[in-house]
């Protein structure tokens, strides 16, 4: 068909994520945390966005403690950051000399890894670094109400520790009404105060929203370094970090109605056009987006038609001149328009899901002074990183 013509570069799909906005996110999130000292969560590969490429851009923005999932993200991460505290909240994992080799700070979640991490401290003949977590209602990971207790009875098990920090974890932080909030900030102030005076931290990123009380001495934010909202209702000020753009590979002017997609789920009539983009639930573009979700092309919404296949969706362009849209015109599906919580809330799920599913067939750029602009290999020689 005659078109318009690309505006944007062929190939596939572009997944631009922004340091400098990640940088200047998280020094918002310190100014909001006051007398707290800002941590950073760069788990599942600093959200699907590359530990490798955010954790030195949030060092040189100050950033100083890091907390990862496994203990493996652990000692890739301490190759881009010698320096750096990294605290690693699946506690101990089968590579305890390694950790203790890395200077990685465990954060033991029962008895049984406060003995083990003891014991080999014992062996090391010297203190070994250690945060503990104190379950107040995730009931996920951390030490019970009675652990804590035996704790306070038992001071002698944390002898040999060099304790860091102790933390708990909220369970409603994006919900700031819930009265979950302040009980799970009671029961951490109550509970910690049967332990040695420690650094605390209790919050993420809704937390540090929550006002003073919840910030003790340190806080932990993920989400919304990477752009996501802290808080479900409320206006979102954080900065886009996220942007990911394809090209139209091909538009239907549809003359007579006709159906879109597998399944044909969605009828479109006559004078609609259909415009066809290379991404699918196979890089991470939730299917549940079908007939739900929508892209944008000069900041203008166009839904989702039909079903979302494996490698592609279709988009209803018709709001757009006809001159418009043609092959090789770029569409934003994250950013530029397309709020990342917006369209996680479009298909039931959250901008966490969203991100750590960005699939591996986007040609990634980072951008910012952190990035050397447009530089792709991972700058930690040695550190594991996606894309
Ligand atoms: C993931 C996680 C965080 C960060 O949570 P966000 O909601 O992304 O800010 C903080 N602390 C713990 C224990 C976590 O598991």
């Amino acid at each position: 068909m005659p078109g318009p013509g690309p505006d944007f570069e062929p190939g596939p799909a572009e997944l631009r994520i922004d340091l400098d906005a990640i940088a200047a996110n998280w020094r918002l999130l310190q100014a909001r945390a006051g007398k707290a000292r800002c941590a950073a969560v760069v788990k599942a590969d600093a959200y699907g966005l590359s530990a490798a490429r955010v954790a030195p851009a949030l060092w040189a923005a100050g950033c100083r403690s890091f907390f990862v999932a496994h203990g493996a993200e652990g000692l890739s991460l301490r190759q881009c950051l010698p320096n750096a505290e990294i605290f690693v909240l699946h506690g101990l994992s089968d590579q305890l000399a390694a950790f203790a080799a890395a200077g990685l700070v465990p954060v033991l979640n029962s008895l049984d890894e406060i003995a083990a991490w003891s014991a080999r401290a014992g062996a090391a003949g010297r203190p070994l670094p250690a945060a503990l977590h104190i379950d107040t209602g995730m009931t996920r990971l951390g030490l019970s109400e009675a652990s804590v207790a035996r704790l306070a009875a038992e001071p002698e098990r944390l002898a040999n520790l060099s304790l860091r920090l102790v933390m708990s974890h909220l369970a409603c932080a994006d919900d700031p009404a819930h009265p979950m909030n302040r009980e799970q900030l009671d029961a951490f102030a109550r509970l910690k105060r049967a332990l040695p005076p420690l650094p605390a931290s209790l919050s993420s990123s809704g937390g540090i929203f929550q006002g003073a009380p919840f910030h003790f001495e340190m806080v932990r934010p993920g989400i919304a370094l990477y752009g996501g909202r802290p808080l479900a209702s409320a206006p979102n000020p954080m900065a886009e970090a996220v942007r990911l753009a394809a090209k139209v590979l091909q538009v239907h002017d549809v003359d007579t109605p006709r159906t879109v997609g597998y399944g044909a789920t969605r009828q479109v009539s006559g004078g609609t056009r259909i415009a066809t983009i290379g991404v699918g639930y196979a890089d991470g573009y939730f299917r549940s987006l079908g007939n739900r979700g929508f892209a944008c092309i000069d900041g203008i919404p166009v839904p989702v038609v039909g079903r979302v296949s494996m490698d592609l969706i279709t988009l209803d362009v018709t709001a757009l001149p006809a001159t418009r849209v043609g092959a090789g015109t770029r569409v934003d599906l994250i950013g530029g328009g397309v709020d990342v919580d917006a369209l996680a809330d479009a298909a039931g799920t959250l901008a966490y899901e969203i991100l750590t599913r960005l699939g591996p067939r986007y040609r990634r750029v980072y951008v910012g002074a952190a990035a050397g602009e447009g530089q792709d290999p991972a700058p930690c020689a040695g550190a594991v990183s996606s894309g």
